[in-house]
């Protein structure tokens, strides 16, 4: 299912305002640049009405579909293209999580459950992703290159999904017990 990050972040007027000004400027009244000051009134008038309150962020597991890519550009000069799409089975996945959230919190607090997707590439993973089979893995179950014999990778490229967890500890785990069947190997 994944988490919920404790951040415990405060909805305070700075950062009301900078999710009001990110919004504005991700949607249609972006070139009406003269409004942009305004939204300092609801900023103000939000952090007083929520008072103490606290934002938390839930972190769902991402599997590997086929459908959500990194493209290379079309010349050498072009950034690569990122194609990401919610799959269905996730979309259904966090209406549970939301569910489970929602019943969790029944008459306990005045909450909101915010309803966008806020896609975030801090926890890539995945583009060498370890398993038995090298039809659709590129690393064995050692870390391994398949078919090589001294090509090991061992950072967060060998995670088949994203965990919906904080993956440092794991990557670093992971590398030591590489780093044994390195040595075990020689
Ligand atoms: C904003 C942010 C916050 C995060 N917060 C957390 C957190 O709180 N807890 C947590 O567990 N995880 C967190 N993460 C995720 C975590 O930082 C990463 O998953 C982890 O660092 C990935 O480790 P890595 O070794 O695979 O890659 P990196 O740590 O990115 O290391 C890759 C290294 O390779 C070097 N490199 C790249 N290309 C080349 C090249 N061609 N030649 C030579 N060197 C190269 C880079 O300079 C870099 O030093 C966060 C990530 C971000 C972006």
């Amino acid at each position: 299912m994944g988490m919920v990050q404790s951040m415990g972040l405060q909805a305070d007027y700075g950062n009301i305002l900078m999710h009001l000004r990110s919004r504005f400027d991700a949607g249609r009244l972006r070139r009406a640049r003269v409004l942009r000051p305004f939204l300092r009134i609801p900023a103000k008038v939000a952090a007083g009405v929520l008072g103490e309150a606290r934002v938390f962020v839930g972190i769902l597991e991402d599997l590997p579909y086929e459908t959500n890519r990194i493209l290379p550009g079309s010349n050498p000069l072009e950034p690569p293209r990122i194609v990401y799409g919610v799959a269905p089975e996730l979309a259904q996945r966090r209406h549970r999580f939301r569910n489970a959230i929602r019943e969790m919190f029944r008459g306990r607090r005045f909450f909101f459950l915010n309803d966008d997707i806020e896609l975030n590439y801090g926890h890539a993973c995945g583009t060498a992703r370890f398993g038995r089979d090298p039809r659709d893995s590129v690393l064995d179950a050692d870390c391994r290159v398949h078919g090589l014999r001294n090509l090991y990778v061992a950072d967060a490229s060998f995670m088949p999904s994203s965990t919906g967890v904080n993956p440092g500890l794991i990557i670093l785990a992971n590398s030591l017990r590489v780093a044994d069947r390195i040595v075990a190997a020689r």
